[in-house]
């Protein structure tokens, strides 16, 4: 009797046109995501296998559980298709399990096996009940289900199904730029993001010397988080000093955000076509502060053509936070460190930016050569899983 890792794959078993692309994205990115463990993966159309020794099964399942696309995994033993071996197994499996009534199921993919499932389900309860006291059967709300899945070679008997994450697996949308800060709702988006398939590449905007390299390893941070989805990811790091003080020369205080933000775009946009990215991703959230209401918003988002997805910005921030919460970012969200936004922050920023205005105040200074400036002298790196964390 073995232990093995049994993955159910999830909503693409409909789409049958690109199934085996899922399949196959699913598989890279479970062969990426376990690459410190030795394990043997088999892909199979309607669902995979994981080997490995006992003792690193509890983290392996930690590291499947995360990738999206799976429905749900399943511990099982794997006997041979053979009767007596089956009845040893399964006294063995429910020996050490605690409960008072039980059901079995089974399911007999091979019917060349010479019993039904019906029948075998039968002779397990039998069997189940004869050797341990004090149980007995309930097939309506048993508090242990037997599953026993009988195939041509094997046989599976379940011990735990954990639910997965479901969505879509990363890379099957292709990819997107994730402007990440260092706050909340950024690490959410691109969580969300890669939630429906889409593989991340990151960019962040510092202001060094205002900004500091505590701020900058924080959003470091933020990523190595993110790979728990998605095993290696690029962060484009982009100087943004000149042109936020070009801002806070130039500008009317109270267009500074939309046109700090404008340049953020265009800058994104560049990166984005630099690295065959397909949208942008933010984490905008409607109403939150002067630059996301809908007239900031559509202000800003003139200076591009490309799709913007912004994954939570219709919920509240409380659901943010509960989201963040649950994939680990918040605690690092919430460290005290200066975003290049918060920095020069005008005291009363405009709600209502009209277009043609924040085009006239943009004349005032020589944008685009800074933008070519610090796209020239952008740094990248790709953080990766099993990198050594970041000191903040
Ligand atoms: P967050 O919690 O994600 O920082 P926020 O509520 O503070 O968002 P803003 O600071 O207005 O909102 O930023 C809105 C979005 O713009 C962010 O979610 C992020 O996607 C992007 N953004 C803001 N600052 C930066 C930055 N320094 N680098 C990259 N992207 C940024
Ligand atoms: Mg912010």
């Amino acid at each position: 009797m073995e232990k093995i890792i049994l993955i159910k794959y999830g909503e693409l078993t409909t789409k049958k046109v690109n199934r085996n692309l899922f399949i196959n994205k699913i598989y890279e990115n479970m062969h990426n995501a376990l690459s410190n463990y030795d394990v043997k993966i088999i892909k199979n159309r309607d669902r995979m296998f994981i080997e490995t020794n006992d003792k690193t099964i509890d983290n392996v399942v930690n590291i499947v559980k995360n990738i999206f696309g799976i429905h749900s995994i399943v511990i099982t033993c794997r006997v041979k298709t053979d009767i007596e071996e089956i009845e040893s197994s399964v006294l063995e499996i429910t020996k050490k399990i605690n409960f008072k009534t039980f059901k079995v199921e089974t399911d007999r993919a091979d019917k060349s096996f010479p019993v039904t499932s019906m029948d075998f389900s039968k002779r397990i309860g039998a069997l189940i009940l004869k050797n341990i006291p004090n149980i007995k059967v309930d097939v309506h709300n048993p508090e242990y289900l037997l599953r026993i899945e009988i195939r041509h070679d094997y046989t599976y008997i379940y011990e735990k199904e954990i639910k997965a994450l479901g969505g879509y697996p990363v890379g099957i949308a292709g990819k997107g730029l994730l402007m990440l800060s260092g706050g909340i709702d950024s690490p959410v988006a691109g969580y969300l993001a890669m939630k429906r398939g889409i593989k991340l590449e990151c960019i962040y905007f510092e202001s060094p010397p205002h900004t500091s390299i505590a701020a900058k390893n924080k959003v470091k941070k933020l990523v190595s988080i993110l790979n728990t989805y998605q095993a290696s990811i690029k962060l484009h790091i982009i100087n943004f000093t000149e042109i936020q003080e070009a801002i806070y020369k130039n500008i009317n205080p109270e267009y500074m955000i939309t046109i700090m933000r404008r340049m953020m775009y265009r800058i994104s946009e560049k990166v984005l076509h630099e690295n065959n990215c397909l949208v942008l991703i933010n984490g905008e959230s409607v109403g939150q502060v002067a630059s996301q209401t809908l007239t900031s918003m559509s202000v800003i988002n003139n200076v591009t053509t490309t799709p913007v997805i912004r994954p939570v910005a219709c919920l509240d921030k409380l659901e943010i936070i509960d989201i963040a919460k649950r994939i680990n970012t918040y605690e690092t969200s919430i460290l005290p460190y200066e975003d290049c936004c918060t920095i020069f922050l005008p005291k009363h920023p405009v709600i209502n930016p009209k277009l043609e205005k924040s085009l006239e105040y943009e004349k005032e200074f020589d944008y685009n050569s800074m933008i070519e400036k610090a796209i020239l002298e952008k740094e990248t790196i790709t953080i990766s899983l099993n990198q050594k964390t970041f000191d903040i």
